[in-house]
């Protein structure tokens, strides 16, 4: 059973990993490279617990135990020591996790290694720890909180048991697992990227404008929201960087469309600019 977990990166997924751990009642380290980080880290976590405070979904002892049961720190030994489950959060360059999971294996022969890649090969950053029998895939939604989904992939030599064991600990933070081989993309960015990939060149093609493609997926196929404003909140920037990957490793299927590299060439990457398909106050 898992009782501590090492996060490493308190960005975005970090923080959100590092929450729905100590929700769930586990001891918790959260590491980042500075104080600055881990304290936005920190304050992201607060915000997310006053919220479901607030929402009456979770009780003010829950959220203080929650937050008793965090701890930060900058220090890599003095976060992988110890935990029995460590998942890195950190930016996605396979030379960043590769040496990460080598140090971590360094340091801590017993503990689970996990990453939250959303397109790496999990196969090639295992085998950099020299264990990789007991390394996975632990692909995380965003908001880490809210999204039910958790994405267990299994690397080629990742071993039943350490399935068996990210199984558990998806259970035990309340997500709903799913196991994939290790496969670029795996299930989920595979079918949601040659999504937001026809419903560009569509737009390209003049086939509707980005309202209507993303209101027939809405409407007909109920989807939550549809591909051009999933690609407006992750990022244009983000999306083309995966498509190219995708590209590569898969086929033309995932060629991006030319419409795509010209928004990003022109910086309307999406929300965080404030324009993509749409345009935000
Ligand atoms: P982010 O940029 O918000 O956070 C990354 C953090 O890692 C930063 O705070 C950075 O300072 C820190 N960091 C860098 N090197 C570090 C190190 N050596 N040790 C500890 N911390 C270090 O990124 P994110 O959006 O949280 O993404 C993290 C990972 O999760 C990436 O692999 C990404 O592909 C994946 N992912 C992201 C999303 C998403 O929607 N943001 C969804 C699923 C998976």
């Amino acid at each position: 059973m898992t009782t501590r977990v090492a996060v490493l990166g308190a960005g975005t997924m970090g923080n959100g990993i590092a929450q729905v751990s100590a929700v769930s009642g586990m001891q918790v380290c959260m590491r980042d490279l500075d104080q600055d980080a881990v304290d936005r880290g920190m304050a992201a976590i607060r915000k997310s617990l006053d919220r479901l405070l607030s929402k009456d979904r979770i009780s003010s002892d829950d959220h203080a135990a929650a937050l008793g049961r965090i701890e930060t720190t900058t220090s890599f030994d003095e976060c992988v020591k110890g935990a029995d489950l460590i998942v890195e959060a950190v930016p996605e360059k396979m030379e960043l996790k590769v040496e990460l999971f080598q140090r971590a294996a360094a340091l801590n022969a017993d503990a689970i290694l996990a990453t939250n890649t959303s397109s790496l090969s999990v196969t090639e950053i295992a085998a950099a720890s020299g264990r990789p029998e007991t390394c996975i895939g632990l692909h995380f939604f965003n908001p880490v909180p809210l999204m039910k989904l958790l994405e267990i992939v299994r690397g080629l030599r990742t071993s039943d048991a350490t399935v068996e064991k990210a199984r558990a600990y998806a259970e035990t933070i309340g997500k709903e697992p799913i196991v994939v081989n290790d496969w670029p993309g795996f299930a989920t960015s595979r079918l949601g990227i040659i999504l937001g990939c026809e419903a560009i060149r569509m737009v390209e093609q003049g086939v509707a404008s980005p309202a209507d493609i993303d209101k027939a997926m809405e409407l007909g196929y109920r989807h939550p929201m549809g591909p051009l404003k999933l690609t407006d909140l992750v990022g244009l920037d983000v999306r083309l960087h995966i498509m190219e990957h995708l590209h590569a490793e898969l086929g033309e299927q995932f060629r991006p469309p030319a419409l795509l590299r010209q928004m990003v060439r022109a910086g309307k990457l999406g929300r965080k600019t404030g324009e993509g398909f749409y345009t935000y106050e």
